[in-house]
């Protein structure tokens, strides 16, 4: 019998360490760790032939099928969901449109966004030359704001729901009123809002025209590929400038064997028991608590609140009261080690939490380990 061999070697024998993402669905640091029934299928995927307009239009299906959307398509990612999205509204399946993007000289260019809403992302929409246009100020996005931005020229308004995103945001039925009234589409980036499995009705059903999702995040499909739902008219369109054509979309290409995977993981997601999923990690980010609960100056706490924490999460903050070493030192000195442990560190300039979603048994020792190490040194 050959011996076993431990897939960390195929980063080992290139001189990379193998590292622990307590990190939840970070891109960065590995983004998920797949469903092994996914793996199993792109394996078997990514050895046969099949034409990709047709193994498109069936995925597409199935994406909406799950979503309650009209049609869907796999994107290769939210970033790229994000591309095709403003790709569909500004150049639509014209081809002579289609092929001047990003130039979007005489076109309906605009998307509006309130400026709560402006994200690291939206340079998406920028790269296909949809020009911004803010509303709002962070207190709040007055009606009339929304309204008063939207012209002749308006391809879309844009929403974002994502952890940490501002309460005060006008809400997404009250976007989709306006915009409608205006015979606008409402384009949302989710991309990080599963689970709760819930969400992928949600924003259908609130009257959103497009919608995307990360593949590669709570849903545990392939990094590479996203979820793209809406109205049939638009997916069409997002297809016609997506790749396997030679358009703007053409850089974000799908393989087959991701098409394969995200469908796989797609209908495992919407099968598994979300409340098993939840006691997993609650049972998880428990033991990070409990470990770390004693320590002076330290607020710990078990979250789940499925707004900014949407899996059970151990977080910690800093108080005053703190000290030890600073959070920044805490974090940094942790993904020296070996192995690097990645933690989230998004939650605020004094916060570092334990997100459980791809941490083993095992794993969670040497996290709870470290972590500790590392409060416990003197500055
Ligand atoms: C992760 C994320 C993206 C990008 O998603 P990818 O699937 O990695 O391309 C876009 N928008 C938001 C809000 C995200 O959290």
């Amino acid at each position: 019998m050959p011996a076993s061999k431990d897939p960390k070697d195929v980063y080992r024998s290139i001189g990379v360490r193998p590292a622990i993402s307590a990190s939840g669905a970070t891109t960065a640091y590995g983004g998920t760790k797949l469903r092994p029934e996914v793996k199993q299928a792109m394996n078997d995927a990514a050895g046969v032939m099949v034409s990709l307009d047709e193994l498109n239009a069936k995925a597409g299906e199935i994406l909406a099928k799950y979503s309650g959307a009209e049609a869907g398509l796999v994107s290769g990612g939210s970033a790229s969901g994000l591309i095709l999205q403003a790709a569909a509204v500004i150049a639509g399946k014209d081809p002579v449109k289609m092929k001047r993007l990003p130039d979007t000289t005489g076109m309906k260019n605009e998307i509006v966004i309130q400026n709560v809403h402006r994200f690291p992302y939206d340079q998406c929409y920028r790269a296909v030359g949809a020009k911004l246009v803010g509303v709002g100020d962070y207190l709040r996005t007055l009606p009339e704001e929304l309204e008063g931005a939207i012209t002749e020229n308006t391809a879309a308004v844009a929403f974002l729901d994502a952890q940490f995103v501002s309460p005060r945001a006008m809400r997404l039925d009250q976007v989709v009123e306006i915009a409608h009234r205006h015979n606008v589409p409402v384009i949302v980036d989710a991309a990080n809002m599963l689970p709760p499995r819930a969400n992928l009705k949600k924003y259908t059903a609130a009257g959103a025209d497009m919608t995307i999702f990360s593949g590669g995040k709570g849903m545990r499909g392939p990094q590479g590929a996203g979820v793209l739902i809406g109205r049939k008219d638009l997916i069409e369109a997002a297809y016609a400038n997506a790749a396997p054509h030679q358009a703007i979309g053409r850089g974000m290409k799908v393989t087959k064997e991701e098409i394969i995977g995200l469908v796989q993981a797609i209908g495992m997601f919407v099968e598994e028991d979300e409340a098993a999923e939840m006691n997993r990690y609650r049972k998880l980010a428990q033991r990070a608590v409990d470990a770390l609960i004693e320590i002076p100056g330290l607020e710990v706490s078990l979250v789940h609140d499925n707004i900014d924490w949407l899996v059970p999460t151990a977080v910690v903050n800093f108080t005053d009261k703190w000290r030890g070493p600073s959070r920044d030192d805490v974090m940094k000195r942790m993904t020296q080690g070996d192995p690097p442990i990645f933690l989230h560190w998004l939650a605020g300039p004094d916060t570092l939490a334990v997100d459980p979603m791809n941490v083993d048994d095992d794993e969670m020792e040497i996290v709870i380990r470290r972590f500790r190490e590392e409060l416990m040194k003197a500055n």
